[in-house]
């Protein structure tokens, strides 16, 4: 076997990539839709960008990072998220000069060191949206609005909205008071990593996907019990909006992020159809973040949606569009003065906007119509010796079997006029 891709990555061949362009454009659309713009961003930062914006006690930061010296000596680092990446350009571009909020969304690959196994890759894809300069309760209903107005126009169902409140620095510090309290005596029998997140993030321990925490973990206070006035004045306010908008949500007082940049809404999106990660998009509140990247105190929102499983999810239930739009004529142009006025007419057909394809390998008319049919193409145009000694074309309906003769010169209308008419 010959050189392979690296572990963990893709190709993305005809056939499916269709499928991606569907998803893509149906994004871009809800995207306009609710008045957002697309940024882009390197596909590289510094490390420090992902140490300080991801955080470092993150599983991202580490373990999971492709950060490498380049050439300069610099710590370099292929994003694994884009959220850093967006801050950072809200501070350095001076977007703050613009009205506020800024409302972005981006699409792009990320890249984590992770064990491949389904539905995790060492370079998958993310769509996403970030709100930059507002704290408003209603950027957040308008943010978590958008990902089930996307998910709606899929056709998605069976979906699992969770939301909650990880509240402010304020009540968080409670928060962790009382969670390291209660688990203070059952701290051995916690698993290795939330042995160590005790001290460093003890939040994180009730994220943990480990059977044996959970039920440790099944009684422990929540971040509903300490959430102070303002946390959760706003957290009832999003809820009440999102009822509004007639998005189908669930309370989860479990659901955490556990840095300290975090704040208030916190949500998920789950959908258990697609096997053990069922975890579709996750989101929310920052209103540190930019602070903690080198700006000026910044309230933002997002949310990173994986895209690879979003379409495992549209695979499974069955919601793709059937397949890639039909090629609408084949020329079949035989001999060499026939290819000359063959590829004149294929451009000119072409430039109207019309798909049309031609035998570039000069096949007998035989293999040429083979060709056309597998293409599923609705006409062949042929052009041979005869047809062009009388100056005309053949038009055959492939589907139909019936064929006409027009003068060439005629072409290009007569053929726009039955791609006009639709097939
Ligand atoms: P998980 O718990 O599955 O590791 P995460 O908390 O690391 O997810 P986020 O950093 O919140 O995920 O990223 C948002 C979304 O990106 C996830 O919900 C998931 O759909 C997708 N995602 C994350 N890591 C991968 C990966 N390695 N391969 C494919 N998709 C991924
Ligand atoms: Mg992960």
């Amino acid at each position: 076997m010959g050189i392979q891709r690296p572990k963990g990555t893709q190709d993305l061949l005809p056939g499916t990539v269709e499928q991606w362009q569907y998803l893509e454009e149906t994004i871009r659309s809800v995207c306009r839709e609710f008045g957002y713009d697309e940024i882009r961003t390197p596909m590289f930062e510094a490390t420090e960008l992902f140490q300080r914006g991801v955080g470092q006690t993150t599983d991202i930061v580490q373990k999971e990072m492709y950060t490498f010296l380049d050439k300069g000596d610099r710590s370099m680092t292929l994003r694994p998220e884009m959220t850093a990446s967006v801050c950072r350009a809200y501070v350095e571009d001076k977007l703050f000069g613009q009205p506020q909020p800024v409302k972005l969304y981006y699409m792009g690959p990320m890249f984590r060191y992770e064990r491949p196994q389904s539905g995790r890759f060492r370079q998958f894809h993310q769509f996403g949206v970030e709100v930059l300069g507002a704290e408003q309760p209603l950027v957040d209903a308008e943010v978590i609005s958008l990902v089930w107005n996307l998910f709606q126009r899929l056709g998605l169902s069976g979906l699992e909205v969770h939301v909650n409140s990880v509240g402010c620095p304020i009540c968080r510090a409670k928060h962790r008071e009382q969670l390291q309290e209660f688990l203070a005596t059952r701290r051995n029998e916690l698993c290795k990593d939330c042995q160590d997140r005790y001290e460093r993030n003890p939040l994180r321990i009730l994220d943990c996907k480990n059977p044996s925490c959970q039920t440790l973990t099944a009684g422990a206070p929540t971040t509903k019990d300490t959430l102070c006035e303002e946390c959760s004045t706003h957290f009832e306010r999003v809820l009440a909006l999102l009822g509004v908008a007639g998005v189908a949500y669930r309370v989860n007082p479990r659901l955490v992020r556990g840095l300290d940049y975090y704040t208030k809404t916190a949500f998920e999106v789950m959908v258990e159809e697609i096997g053990a990660q069922s975890a579709i998009c996750g989101g929310g509140r920052y209103d540190k973040l930019v602070e903690e990247i080198g700006g000026s105190p910044t309230p933002g929102i997002g949310f990173a949606m994986g895209i690879e499983r979003v379409l495992t999810a549209l695979q499974v239930q069955n919601k793709l569009p059937e397949e890639k739009p039909r090629l609408f004529a084949m020329l079949i142009a035989l001999g060499e003065k026939a290819q000359n006025e063959g590829f004149a007419l294929l451009s000119a057909l072409r430039t109207q906007g019309i798909s049309v394809s031609m035998d570039l390998q000069g096949r007998n008319l035989k293999a040429q119509l083979k060709a056309a049919n597998r293409q599923g193409a609705h006409y062949a145009l042929i052009l041979g010796e005869e047809e062009l000694e009388k100056n005309v074309i053949l038009i055959r309906d492939l589907t139909l079997g019936e064929q006409s003769e027009i003068p060439l010169v005629d072409a290009v209308e007569e053929i726009n006029k039955n791609y006009q008419r639709g097939v």
